[in-house]
C-alpha cells in the first residue's frame, strides 16, 4: 500500500531554525539570531500573550464564539460581511481553502516566479496545474498588470504578492484592478497581502468593497496573516477577504473549527493592539532602509519586513553569516541562488547582520581576489 504519486510534490523549505542550526555547529544557540524567516522581532503582541495565557484551562471546548468574534473583528475592520471572511490555520490554510473552493482536477493557478512555494503546492495537492508569469531581477522585480496577462491562459486563480516574498516588490490597486477587468469571468485575482502592513498602500479590500474611487468587484480576494506583523506564526492564523458571492462555500470546504480557540482568542487581541503593530511596522522600516544604504552589495528596495540582497553566491554567504552567528535565508530555492532574504530584526539585531554580512562579503572577495592571482599565475606566460 502507497500514497498516491506524489513526485511532482516538493517539501516546503522552511527557514532554518535557531536550536537546528546551533545543534549542527555544537555552539550555544542563544549567541545566534535568526533573520530567515521574516517572523516579528519584538514578539506577539502582549495583549495576545495575555489572551492565550487566560485562554489556557478553557481549550477543552470547541472554538465557536471565539471564531465568530474574530470573524466580526476583521470583517467591521475591512467593512465586508462577516460571512466573507475565511478564518484558517495561517494565511497557508487560506490559501487551500481557495483553491478547494476553485479548482477542478486539472485546471490551472498562475503564479509568481520567483515566489512564494505554497502557491503551487498546494494547488498540486487539490489537484490543480501550475503556470508562472516571471518578475524579474533586472526591472527590480516590478509587476504590472500587462506582464501578467502576458503570461495568462485562462487560469482560474492568479496569485499576486504585494510586497512580494522575496523582494519586497508591490503592484497598485489601478493595475490589480485592470488584470481583475482584463482576465475572464472564470478567474479570481487573488492578492495575498501578508505583509500588508509594512506597506505604504492601500489594501486591496478596497477593490472588493468599492471603496476609494473604485467600483466594487466579485473577481478579487485579498489574503491576510497574523503571522506577520502581529507576530503571531506559531499560532497559525489567517484570513482570506473574499467577494459576497463567495460566501457560502466556506461552510463547504473548511475544516470544521478552521482556526483554534488559542489563536481565535490571540488574535482578537492582537487585533486591537495597534501599539504593538505600529512599533513593528516603524522598526521594520527604518531596519529595510538602513541595510539598503549600509551592505556592501545591491538591496533591492522593499515594502516589507525583510529585504533581498545580491551577494553573488548565495550558499556560501549565507553559510559564512550562520558560522557567525547569524540566520538568514539562502533564496536558491527561490531560483535567485545570488540573493539572500534578511528580516529586518529590532536595531542590535540588524546592525549585527549588516556588519556581519559585509564581513562575510570582504573576505569572499579577498579570497576570490587571491584564487585570481593564482589562476593568473597558473597561465603559462608564452
Ligand atoms: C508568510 C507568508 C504567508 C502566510 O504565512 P502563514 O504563516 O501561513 O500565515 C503567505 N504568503 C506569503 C507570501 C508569505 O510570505
Amino acid at each position: 500500500m502507497q500514497p498516491r504519486d506524489l513526485s511532482d510534490h516538493v517539501a516546503y523549505e522552511a527557514g532554518r531554525g535557531i536550536e537546528e542550526v546551533a545543534r549542527e555547529l555544537d555552539r550555544d544557540p542563544s549567541t545566534f539570531v535568526k533573520l530567515a524567516s521574516n517572523e516579528n522581532p519584538h514578539g506577539p503582541s502582549p495583549a495576545a500573550t495575555e489572551a492565550i495565557r487566560e485562554t489556557a484551562s478553557s481549550v477543552s471546548s470547541y472554538p465557536k464564539a471565539a471564531h465568530a468574534d474574530l470573524v466580526a473583528a476583521i470583517a467591521d475592520r475591512w467593512t465586508v460581511e462577516p460571512k466573507q471572511v475565511w478564518l484558517a490555520n495561517g494565511g497557508d490554510g487560506a490559501i487551500d481553502y481557495l483553491h478547494r473552493a476553485t479548482l477542478e482536477p486539472g485546471e490551472s493557478i498562475l503564479v509568481p516566479t520567483p515566489g512564494f512555494a505554497y502557491y503551487g503546492m498546494s494547488a498540486r495537492f487539490h489537484h490543480g496545474e501550475i503556470s508562472e508569469y516571471p518578475l524579474s531581477t533586472d526591472d527590480d522585480f516590478a509587476q504590472s498588470a500587462e506582464d501578467i496577462l502576458e503570461a495568462y491562459d485562462g487560469e482560474r486563480i492568479v496569485w499576486l504578492t504585494s510586497p512580494h516574498n522575496p523582494s519586497g516588490s508591490t503592484i497598485s490597486l489601478s493595475e490589480i484592478e485592470r488584470l481583475a477587468e482584463e482576465t475572464t469571468d472564470e478567474t479570481l485575482v487573488v492578492v495575498d497581502e501578508a505583509y500588508g502592513e509594512f506597506a505604504d498602500r492601500e489594501s486591496a479590500t478596497a477593490l472588493l468593497e468599492g471603496r476609494d474611487g473604485f467600483d466594487a468587484r466579485d473577481d478579487v480576494a485579498v489574503l491576510r496573516t497574523f503571522s506577520k506583523a502581529y507576530g503571531l506564526a506559531g499560532i497559525r492564523l489567517g484570513y482570506a477577504v473574499v467577494p459576497e458571492a463567495w460566501a457560502d462555500a466556506y461552510t463547504r470546504v473548511n475544516t470544521p473549527f478552521a482556526a483554534s480557540e488559542l489563536a481565535c482568542r490571540a488574535g482578537l487581541a492582537a487585533i486591537d493592539d495597534d501599539e504593538h503593530v505600529d512599533l513593528t511596522v516603524e522598526t521594520a522600516r527604518e531596519a529595510r532602509e538602513y541595510m539598503r544604504e549600509a551592505i556592501d552589495a545591491h538591496v533591492w528596495p522593499s515594502e516589507g519586513n525583510f529585504v533581498l540582497a545580491d551577494v553573488g553566491d548565495a550558499a556560501a554567504v549565507a553559510d559564512a553569516m550562520q558560522r557567525r552567528g547569524v540566520i538568514v535565508r539562502d533564496c536558491s530555492s527561490f531560483g535567485l541562488p545570488e540573493c539572500i532574504r534578511i528580516t529586518c530584526g529590532t536595531d542590535a539585531e540588524t546592525n549585527r547582520a549588516v556588519d556581519t554580512l559585509n564581513e562575510v562579503l570582504a573576505d569572499l572577495d579577498l579570497e576570490t581576489d587571491g584564487a585570481d592571482a593564482d589562476a593568473e599565475r597558473e597561465v603559462p606566460d608564452t
